[in-house]
Order: C-alpha cells, then structure tokens, then sequence
C-alpha cells in the first residue's frame, strides 16, 4: 500500500512539477546589497541557482567584477555594480541599473552591515552609532523604500534582511552594532503588515557565527571557538552556503505563507528577545 502512494509520488509528472515551480525562481530579478562575498555571496549563488537574475554589488569594482566571474563560471546570470549602501547615490544606481538591465525588480535581500567599534557601550561615541545604524538599519529601510514600487508594478515580491544572533543576545563588545541588528527584527515585523497589501512579504535571517571575513576575529582563534562550541548544538562554526539557502527558501513560494518572520541559523543557540 505504501510503496504503490511512493510509486504514485515519483512518478506523477503534476506532484513533481508543483515542487520544482515553487523552488524555482525563474523569471524573477533579484538585489543582493554586500553580496561580493561571505553570507551576500552565497545567498546570490542559492537564488541564482534556482534561476533568478541576480544583481552582485559592493564597495569596490575588482570584488564586484570577481564575483560576476564566480557566479558566470557556476551559470548563474548576473549583473554586477559597486554600491556602498550608505550613499544614496549608490543605492539609487544600483536600483537603476538593474532596471535598465533586468527590466524590474522582485527580491532584495539587504546583507550590508558595518562594525567600526569593538568595547564597552558607553565608550562608543555618536559617530560611531550614526555610521553603525546609519548603514545596518536606515540604509536596509531606504534600499526596500527604492524598491517596493518597482515590486508592486510586477505584483508583488519578497524582502529579507539579514540580522544576527546579537540581535537576540547582544554580543560582549559589539553593543551598538547588536542593537543595529535587533532594530532589523523590528522592522522586519513592522513593514510585513504594510507591505502586504502589495503582496510583498518580508522576512529576516539571523545568523551565528558564520565562517566569513567578518567573524574572522572569532572563528580564527581556536580557544575561542572551542569556548564558542559549548553554546551549539550542532558543534561546528556555520558556512555561509547555509544562510544562504534559507534566504532563498524564504524568497521562493515555498515560503508563501510566511511573513514578518526572522529565521535563526545558528546551529542551536536559543533566540528569544
Ligand atoms: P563578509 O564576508 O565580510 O562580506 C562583506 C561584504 O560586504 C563584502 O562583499 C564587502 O565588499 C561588502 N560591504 C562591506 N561594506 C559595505 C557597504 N557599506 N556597502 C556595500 N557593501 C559593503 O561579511 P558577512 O559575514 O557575509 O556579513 C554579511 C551580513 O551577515 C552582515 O549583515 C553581518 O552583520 C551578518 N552576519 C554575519 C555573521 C557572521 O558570523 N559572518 C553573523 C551574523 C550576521 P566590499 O569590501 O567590496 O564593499
């Protein structure tokens, strides 16, 4: 009885069809911000891999211009640009270029996130909130606020922002750019209603520590990695092909009943605020 249902699942061309058109992003064009390595990279790759037109950015030209190269080599189509997300020039740029090239817009994922300062809380100054929220929250808001009309002209569309872990449980000496993430969370769940209307839904990931540049300082030490090791259950420092992945699951219609949400990728650290 149940090797005749597996018989039918395997072989019925409409259940096979169903679950490949709702991983499959084919048509759609997507805006990756920071995605010239690590985390933005690789959430470029999954989307490209299930076939969206993917729009590579940075700060600099040669990261951009290897990255294209990365994901040609891999069959991916794609679109390179420099943007540094804290220049509204920048943000508009990459916006207009990928319409002149893409023809509209569908996904942004909003990856960009800087951390000038590492000590006490009280001891960071207001320069350093203003770049640290100025790039990790009003950058991530204003790059969605370019692009949603663009989303609502092709009916809809999808997106994520790329917190932290420290969003939940701020991080020992990286107090203002913890806080940067945990106001991601809620703007996450304060645009999803509004937005919604336009059938654009919007979703976050919370990362661990994730082998890339940017926690280097933390994975390339091994004392502190094995102390690090005793918060997980799954005792290994994440890849970046991991967040990755949920990024694209959430962009997909798959995800399509999914909204406001912040997904954790932390091989086990408990998340609560
Ligand atoms: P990464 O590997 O160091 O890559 C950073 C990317 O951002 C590079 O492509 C860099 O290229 C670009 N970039 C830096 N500043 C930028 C700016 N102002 N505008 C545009 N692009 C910029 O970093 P990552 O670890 O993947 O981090 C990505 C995101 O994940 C961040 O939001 C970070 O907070 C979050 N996250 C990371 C971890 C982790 O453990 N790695 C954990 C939790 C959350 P250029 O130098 O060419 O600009």
């Amino acid at each position: 009885m149940l090797s005749s249902v597996f018989r039918c699942l395997g072989t019925n061309p409409v259940v096979g069809r169903r679950s490949m058109s709702q991983s499959s992003l084919a048509g759609k064009v997507a805006i990756i911000t920071a995605s010239t390595d690590g985390i933005g990279l690789a959430a470029a790759q999954a989307l490209g891999k299930r076939g969206a037109h993917v729009v590579v950015s940075s700060r600099r030209q040669a990261n951009v211009d290897k990255a294209v190269a990365l994901l040609q080599s891999r069959s991916i189509q794609v679109t390179g640009t420099t943007c540094n997300v804290g220049k509204a020039e920048d943000r508009e740029k990459l916006l207009q270029t990928t319409l002149d090239r893409c023809g509209g817009v569908d996904i942004l994922v909003s990856n960009a996130a800087v951390n000038p300062f590492f000590g006490n809380i009280m001891d960071s100054t207001q320069d350093v909130w203003d770049k640290i929220l100025s790039v990790n929250v009003t950058s991530a808001f204003l790059m969605t606020k370019l692009v949603v009309p663009h989303m609502a002209k092709r009916g809809g569309g999808n997106v994520v922002f790329v917190s932290s872990v420290a969003g939940y449980q701020p991080m020992q000496a990286l107090g203002p750019y913890s806080v940067s993430k945990t106001a991601l969370l809620g703007l996450t769940r304060a645009l999803a209603p509004e937005l919604a209307r336009e059938n654009i839904r919007v979703n976050c990931v919370a990362p661990g520590v994730i082998k890339t540049r940017f926690s280097s300082a933390l994975w390339g030490n091994e004392d502190v990695v094995e102390e690090f090791k005793k918060q997980l259950s799954i005792k290994r420092i994440g890849e970046p092909e991991e967040v990755g992945g949920v990024i694209a699951f959430l962009c997909s219609e798959e995800a399509s009943y999914i909204t406001g949400e912040t997904v954790t990728v932390t091989g086990g650290i408990g998340c609560r605020l």
